[in-house]
């Protein structure tokens, strides 16, 4: 019987079969007082592991060469990773609980993080995090790493092989390796590759075939159980071919947001949802300036609720590990139209009943979505801002509601952290309005793509009025120097996360106005990075 899969290192084995089951780590989230010690408890185990990963790498070394025993050292800069232990401190100290669910709730959410990068390379390096990471488990419950070979040489099938699993095959013992999972770029495939054992991933293969007789095709891809004589006869003519491939290591880019004259901007992302975090990261953002979550209602079929929506704020709090998330409260209407809020059909939408209006009409929505805001503010740091304000009294009533949140959570015994608020200047009634507006809030974030429009008059949405649409147009800069300048004599720090704050040509000059944030899509971090390092200023 054949059973595809994909071919990660051709060749051909022929043998008996042997499923490893590997321990999985069990890990429960306990509430622990004393996080000092946790915190202890995880950097001994940390030291433990590095030391078993140097133990790897040696032997590694020894007998699969540099090359492959170089992915052991890449595991310890993993767990060395500063935004890595980041997280695993911040999670036991901020939600008082033990190291093993730190661990590996950060091991699962770097790993998803990396499984969902664009890049080949990064998304195999997803496996490598879950290893390290269950390592670090292992390390700190005391487990004993388990044993893969069986006693004699056989096809070695798994649900999923990390890489340190592979490197400790004894060769003599195991003659190819299958496996549910894993991937072409795993670490996996490519250790096996040059350490010449076919391999095949992706094959679902039966749990009863443990024992059996079979062949590894690993030209075709496929796992042949209990093959016929003929079989057996092609299969041992064609065992001496295989083939190598290489992967090249990609550095992830991380330098200083700081122009040549030596001043320091934040450069943060915006995102839609909690599947853009991923490339915030890759990009090496600051934080996430502008998380508009509206994306959470558009997705939906009905209004999210408080736990949907908490869980993808804690996600994303927790993914940035400790690095601030600005989450824009709900800014539907206009372009962002949402069947189930039954609104009505406007003659000027753009200028109509959206944003910060509906939440403040209908402050049910309203204070469903700040409970579930304030309740993940206790899993990471996060801020909240209010879209398409226009007035001071709009945002006294919307501090009113927060209060009324906050006393509710207090009453229930639930836990918030020090949530900063800020407001969207977008409206040039907001900008008229920036120094009474600073004094109520902790910082502003300019909104250029409203503003712009509400500046020139001209619908960001008609094609026909492109060409009016100059964003560089001087009353829009002005706009924006004078809510800088307001912003500070009221005490509020400003950013800007509209579409031209990742407009290169004007870094230098936002800088110049005093700017103190930048947040752009994560594919311009980088690109605006550039732009503030080459910056006079
Ligand atoms: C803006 O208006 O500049 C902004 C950032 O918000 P949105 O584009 O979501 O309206
Ligand atoms: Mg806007």
């Amino acid at each position: 019987m054949d059973y595809k899969g994909k071919s990660a290192k051709t060749g051909v084995a022929i043998g008996k079969l042997h499923i490893y089951h590997k321990n999985e780590n069990m890990v429960k989230r306990e509430h622990v007082e004393d996080t000092d010690s946790e915190v202890k408890r995880y950097e001994d185990a940390k030291a433990t592991a590095l030391s078993q990963l140097k133990g790897l790498y040696d032997k590694a070394m020894k007998e699969v060469g540099e090359a492959n025993a170089a992915i052991f050292d890449v595991h310890q800069m993993l767990l060395e990773d500063l935004d890595f232990n980041e997280s695993i401190k911040n999670i036991i100290v901020s939600q008082k609980v033990n190291a093993e669910y730190a661990v590996a709730t950060t091991g699962d959410n770097f790993s998803q993080m990396f499984a969902a990068m664009d890049d080949e390379y990064m998304q195999a390096r997803s496996a490598d995090i879950k290893d390290i990471s269950n390592r670090v488990v292992s390390v700190l419950q005391g487990v004993e790493e388990a044993k893969m070979t069986g006693d004699e040489p056989s096809i070695l099938l798994a649900d999923d092989l990390a890489p340190s699993e592979t490197v400790q095959l004894d060769k003599s013992q195991v003659l190819s390796f299958v496996t549910h999972g894993g991937s072409t770029n795993s670490h996996t495939a490519i250790l096996a590759r040059t350490m010449n054992i076919p391999a095949l991933i992706g094959v679902d293969f039966p749990e009863d075939c443990d024992g059996k007789f079979g062949i590894v095709d690993g030209y075709e891809g496929k796992l042949i159980i209990e093959p016929t004589e003929e079989e057996i006869k092609k299969y041992e003519e064609l065992k001496k071919k295989d083939e190598e491939k290489e992967r090249l290591l990609q550095e992830l880019r991380g330098k200083e947001n700081v122009t040549k004259k030596g001043t320091k901007i934040n450069l943060y992302a915006n995102i839609g949802g909690v599947k853009d975090v991923a490339s915030v990261l890759q990009n090496d953002a600051g934080g996430i300036g502008l998380f508009r979550s509206e994306f959470l209602y558009l997705e939906s079929d009905t209004y999210p609720t408080e736990e949907e929506q908490f869980n993808a704020y804690k996600t994303v709090a927790e993914m940035m590990a400790g690095k601030k998330v600005i989450i824009r409260t709900l800014d539907i209407g206009a372009d962002k139209q949402v069947d189930y809020f039954n609104l009505a059909k406007e003659e000027n939408p753009a200028l109509g009943y959206r944003a910060i209006r509906i939440c403040l009409d209908r402050v049910d929505v309203f204070k469903t979505q700040l409970r579930a805001i304030f309740r993940a503010s206790s899993f990471g740091k996060i801020s909240v801002m209010y879209p398409m304000i226009i007035s001071v009294d709009e945002v006294k009533k919307i501090k009113e509601i927060v209060a009324e949140v906050k006393a509710e959570l207090d009453e229930q015994g639930v836990p918030y952290g020090d949530v900063e608020q800020g407001i969207m200047v977008e409206t040039p009634a907001a900008v008229l309005m920036s120094e009474e507006l600073a004094k109520e809030v902790d910082f502003f974030s300019i909104g250029t793509n409203d503003l712009t429009q509400y500046t020139l008059a001209a619908d960001r949405q008609n094609a026909a009025l492109e060409s009016m649409i100059d964003t560089h147009h001087p009353a829009v800069l002005r706009a924006i120097e004078m809510t800088i300048k307001n912003g500070h004599k009221g005490g509020a720090w400003v950013g800007i996360c509209g579409e031209l704050g990742a407009d290169t040509s004007l870094t230098e000059k936002f800088i110049e106005m005093g700017v103190d944030e930048l947040s752009v899509t994560p594919s311009r971090i980088l690109h605006v990075r550039e732009a503030i390092r080459n910056a006079n200023v």
